[in-house]
């Protein structure tokens, strides 16, 4: 057997096993390189599921119109439009950009099943979606500050 053949069939296997495809982002980096670009704060959130403490962003009490970025691959996120004040110690949004982010489950803690908010672009982690946020979603996106970098200006 031709071993692209073999790589081709070991991986059809594992989808047809797990239901889960290797994805592949339009931005990607080796780890060292993750690890260089965000320095060890923002990589142990953005590329290891870590969450920062509770009130410690500088964010949460940011209120000029702008746009929140990914800070791993500046893929707009966020509108200041949709940001507000949830009291939970992170940056809260009750919606995001079209596209931006995907899902994940995330069953670390036993027993609560939460929602992951990734970069759609980059696959960065960004924080949580619960859904006991304001209308008109009901969603809080609950976001790391350190995964952002905040633009002041024109809001998205
Ligand atoms: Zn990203």
């Amino acid at each position: 057997m031709k071993r692209t053949h073999f790589i081709v069939s070991a991986a059809a296997a594992l989808i047809a096993t797990t239901g889960f495809a290797p994805k592949r982002y339009a931005v990607t980096h080796s780890d060292a390189e993750w690890r260089r670009i965000l320095g060890p704060d923002r990589y142990a959130i953005l590329r290891e599921n870590g969450t920062e403490p509770a009130n410690s962003s500088p964010l949460i009490g940011e209120h000029r119109p702008g746009t929140y970025y990914c800070y791993g691959c500046h893929q707009a996120l966020f509108s200041s439009r949709v940001k507000y004040n949830s009291g939970d110690g992170w940056p809260s949004f009750w919606t995001v950009l079209p596209h931006a982010v995907e899902y994940q489950t995330d069953h670390e803690l036993i027993g609560e099943v939460r929602t992951e908010v990734h970069c759609s672009r980059c696959g960065g982690h960004l924080g949580h979606r619960f859904d006991d946020g304001p209308k008109p979603t009901g969603w809080r996106y609950c976001i790391d500050g350190l995964s952002l970098r905040f633009v002041p200006g024109h809001a998205a």
